[in-house]
């Protein structure tokens, strides 16, 4: 039996629901792309984009998935032969470094943990230890999306300057922009990537690339730049070097509309949406791991992201029979755990265009699932879930509540 037919929903962190409005304004013939409206609809998307990034500087738009920023980012600003050191919080740095590495960088590694986030005292020492200044660069990830942790990048860029070290900050934000707050300039962070499907509500195939002034001073020794990649390229008098070639102009509209639906929204807004819905996410898993089968992937609870939740199953239970269910009976489908996490956990993204009754369809289908398949827990997640949101929520319309109660019976 199965009760997924109906409108699926999609929790895993990327790629996330597009909106309709996203979707339809993408739904037209394709236009000139040497003059008129695209033109316009490219120095919107840029000028928007220096807001969500919150940077005054340079911002590149690349039709590439997230994986592309990452090239977009090592080869603009770095040499042959040059040290990056990597903050190892999950899987995604790590790859990161791994690219540089097949560019030819040499890679240090900040070894950390799987469910914790990077020791801001930890990489000050480190880089107190390199005091031939060898390492040009820092890579780490904001929001990890294998194991769900938030990382304090104002506290590591502080960090930095403690030690003395005038490496390049470098940010992937690809999970986090547009769910948490992140600014480039006020963080003094140098490079920033950005990928289009998270966040950002847009199907995958944009990826972007913020650049601080220390960022473009390196750009001008850098011997890894290349022709597709290459900022001051696409910095060039023409339109079309904006994309070094053909622009991905449908990506473009619904781009266009999605920095239009969340600059709307106002990004606080989205930020205190995002905390409330992972706070009550969050709530749900703390009551089920009240039984054997699961608990948090991410120990400390400031540590986790409001972007997703990795949730871990214990020694003994398989991840694969609760996402099937939720895929198979109920029309929902989680995240699988990546890389080492990988048949270790499941992840429910709550990021992007996503709302109370989507967040309530997904727990209640994970509850479902851990009744049904008798996995040891306590119930209740999803009221505790609606508890909690309502005690939030209450605060902030509690004149209205109390007029309501005036009123006569
Ligand atoms: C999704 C993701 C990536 C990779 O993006 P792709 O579009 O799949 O290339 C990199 N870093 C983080 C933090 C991500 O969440």
């Amino acid at each position: 039996m199965t009760l997924r037919h109906g409108r699926e929903l999609l929790v895993m962190p990327g790629p996330t629901t597009v909106p309709d409005a996203v979707l339809n304004a993408m739904h037209r013939p394709a236009i000139d792309i040497y003059a008129g409206e695209l033109l316009r609809i490219t120095e919107t998307c840029l000028a928007e984009l220096r807001t969500v990034f919150a940077t005054e500087h340079g911002v590149y738009i690349y039709a590439a998935n997230g994986h592309g920023a990452w090239e977009a980012a090592l080869s603009n600003v770095l040499s042959r032969g040059e040290q990056v050191l990597v903050l190892e919080s999950g899987r995604f740095a790590t790859a990161w470094g791994g690219m540089a590495q097949t560019l030819g960088v040499e890679v240090l590694t900040l070894q950390g943990s799987l469910r914790a986030a990077v020791d801001p005292a930890r990489v000050e020492a480190r880089l107190r230890e390199d005091t031939a200044r060898r390492i040009k660069a820092i890579l780490v990830v904001q929001v990890d999306t294998s194991t769900g942790v938030i990382n304090d990048i104002p506290s590591i860029r502080a960090a930095i300057d403690a030690s003395g070290h005038d490496a390049l900050l470098m940010v992937d934000a690809i999970a986090s922009l547009c769910t948490m707050p992140f600014e480039l300039d006020a963080w003094g962070v140098d490079v920033a990537v950005a990928g289009s499907q998270k966040g950002l509500m847009m199907p995958p195939g944009l990826s972007f690339c913020a650049a601080g002034p220390r960022a473009r001073e390196a750009h001008q020794r850098a011997d890894l730049r290349t022709r597709y990649w290459d900022w001051t390229q696409r910095e060039g008098p023409e339109h079309y070097q904006k994309y070094c070639g053909t622009p991905p102009e449908h990506l473009l509209f619904g781009l266009e509309k999605a920095l239009q639906l969340i600059l709307e929204e106002g990004l606080d807004n989205v930020f205190e949406r995002h905390r409330l819905l992972a706070g009550a996410v969050r709530r749900a898993v703390e009551v089920w791991s009240g039984g054997e089968a699961l608990e948090f992937n991410i120990l400390e609870p400031e540590q986790r992201a409001d972007s997703l939740t990795t949730v871990r199953m214990c020694d003994g239970f398989e991840p694969k029979t609760l996402q099937a269910f939720c895929r198979d009976t109920c029309g929902v489908t989680l995240g699988a755990g990546i890389g080492e996490l990988r048949d270790r956990v499941f992840r429910i993204a709550h990021m992007g265009h996503i709302n109370a009754p989507m967040i309530f369809g997904a727990l209640g289908s994970v509850e479902l699932a851990l009744s049904a398949l008798e996995l040891p827990h306590t119930g209740g997640g999803v009221e505790a879930a609606v508890r909690w949101l309502a005690a939030e929520l209450g605060e902030q319309v509690s004149p209205s509540r109390s007029s309501t109660s005036e009123a006569p019976a």
